[in-house]
């Protein structure tokens, strides 16, 4: 770390830069940037800098690299898992300032947005535009286009139109020394050469600071039907998935799963909501279908799509929903579960994914293996049926202290972590590994640890971007 002379000067550069505007060193104020929505980290910042063009990034970057002191990227810090954490001695750079649509072609269908722009923001021009940026997030108002694209984001509508990665045609970087790459031509063919940006895609700010990015747009959804269809086992869940995909083919944008314990937990968190059913069932699938062709086919054919279904016992009942009100009924239900999971008591949280034939495997593999470490354990495992990706969460037994059952996480890590890798899984499959899962990816990737050590030394050889975090 800097003396604190040098500190002061570099701290007296970045205010000459930036202006008073655009550094906090009163961090009494400034607790969104130093603590995460699930409060497990907390950071000590020297220091917030909110730069509001790239030359301003780009000249952050040189002072501090100049200065021997690390830079913690942050866009809306949402992440979850303390990847946006400074630690004593850091700058955390905010990219909220910078967060301008440069450019939203409609007749390229692709935009260049400023990594500081929220989701929500960047969703909604481009629906006004007549277009939709096809990645979806409970936390799309406060998250960033940077954050995103830094960590990968996958949400709600992977199944249809893939990760953040898969929509990125371009991007703008601020190096390690300060150097502006900027790569933002929105060419849907180009060989020439690495694919660079791949590299910046997911490494969580431990290479380069996104300032920008050209990103693809899809066509607008003109039909869209939203139904919550009850099921008895996930094996009968996973073969309605199958069915769903022969019946509505490119159409099916989203397939979400929750057994009865999540509804439970919401229906208590969110007293105006009601079971959309008049009895109980063991799991619940929930799938939205759009298309971008005009006309009302898409509801009929999904009906009888689902009709399909009840005969072959795929599913039990189904509700579909014949509003917007009952669309976003439906859809709190699915995102609710998270917040709602706090009337379990303690739960210890996994964000991992496996093969998607293999989930029902895994699921009663590992929950059994769990009640036997962990008698009464309250399994609440739900996410994102199409794409694999399982919200692997387990509530704390009723007649156990909430300590106890946290001093129990490394037991129920290891066990969920080790069937992780005996099905081919992975240990992070939205959030990132951050700090959270560091360790762990380090045990069971080795070698790819290894080859990413590499990479860093190559950009970042001296350190200065977000240590501490991924390796
Ligand atoms: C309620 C809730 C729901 C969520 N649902 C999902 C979900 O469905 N899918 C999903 O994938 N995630 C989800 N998340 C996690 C989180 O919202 C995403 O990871 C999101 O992409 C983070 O964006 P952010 O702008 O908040 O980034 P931050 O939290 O600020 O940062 C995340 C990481 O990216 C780095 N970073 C941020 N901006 C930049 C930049 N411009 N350049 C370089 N590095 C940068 C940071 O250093 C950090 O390592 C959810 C979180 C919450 C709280």
């Amino acid at each position: 770390m800097a003396k604190s002379a040098q500190l002061e000067n570099l701290l007296d550069a970045l205010r000459r830069e930036l202006g008073e505007d655009g550094l906090a060193c009163d961090l009494a104020v400034e607790g969104r940037h130093v603590s995460e929505p699930r409060k497990r980290y907390r950071g000590q910042p020297l220091a917030v800098a909110s730069p509001a063009s790239v030359e301003a990034v780009s000249a952050v970057v040189r002072l501090c690299a100049g200065a021997g002191v690390a830079i913690v990227p942050q866009g809306g810090h949402t992440g979850l898992v303390g990847g946006a954490i400074a630690g004593p001695g850091e700058l955390v750079l905010s990219l909220e300032r910078l967060r301008r649509i440069r450019v939203l072609d409609t007749f390229d269908a692709s935009v260049v947005v400023e990594s500081g722009c929220t989701l929500a923001g960047l969703r909604q021009a481009a629906e006004d535009a007549g277009l939709l940026y096809p990645v979806s997030l409970a936390s799309e108002g406060t998250a960033t286009i940077g954050g995103t694209l830094a960590t990968n984001a996958g949400g709600n509508l992977t199944i249809r139109y893939g990760n953040s990665r898969e929509q990125v045609l371009g991007l703008e970087v601020v190096l390690a020394d300060g150097r502006v790459w900027s790569d933002l031509d929105p060419l849907r063919k180009d060989n020439s050469g690495y694919d660079l940006k791949q590299l910046f895609i997911g490494s969580e700010g431990t290479l380069g600071i996104i300032t920008a990015a050209a990103l693809k747009l899809a066509p607008a959804p003109l039909q869209s039907v939203t139904a919550l269809l009850a099921s008895s086992n996930l094996h009968a869940g996973m073969a309605l998935l199958k069915h769903l995909r022969a019946g509505l083919g490119e159409c099916l944008s989203a397939c979400e799963f929750m057994p009865r314990r999540a509804l439970e937990f919401v229906l208590e968190d969110q007293p105006d909501q009601r079971d959309p059913f008049d009895c109980p069932y063991p799991w619940y699938v929930l799938v939205q279908a759009d298309s971008a062709l005009p006309g009302d086919n898409l509801e009929a054919a999904s009906l009888s799509v689902f009709e399909q279904a009840i005969e072959a016992g795929l599913s039990r009942e189904v509700v579909l929903a014949n509003s917007l009100g009952q669309v976003n009924a439906l859809w709190a239900l699915r995102e609710g579960i998270s917040a709602a999971q706090k009337h379990g008591g303690v739960s210890l949280k996994h964000d991992i994914s496996v093969p998607v034939a293999r989930i029902p495997d895994f699921v009663d593999e590992t929950l059994a293996a769990l009640a036997q470490a962990v008698p009464g354990i309250r399994p609440c495992v739900f996410g994102h049926l199409g794409d694999g990706n399982l919200h692997f969460n387990l509530s704390q037994p009723e007649n156990m202290d909430g300590d106890a059952f946290l001093s129990l996480e490394p037991v129920c890590n290891r066990i969920v972590f080790d069937q992780v890798r005996r099905y081919r899984g992975s240990i992070a499959a939205e959030h990132g590994i951050g700090q959270l899962r560091r360790d762990e990816l380090a045990r069971g990737q080795p070698l790819k640890v290894e080859l990413m050590r590499r990479i860093k030394q190559a950009l970042d050889p001296k350190g200065v971007f977000n240590p501490g975090k991924v390796l």
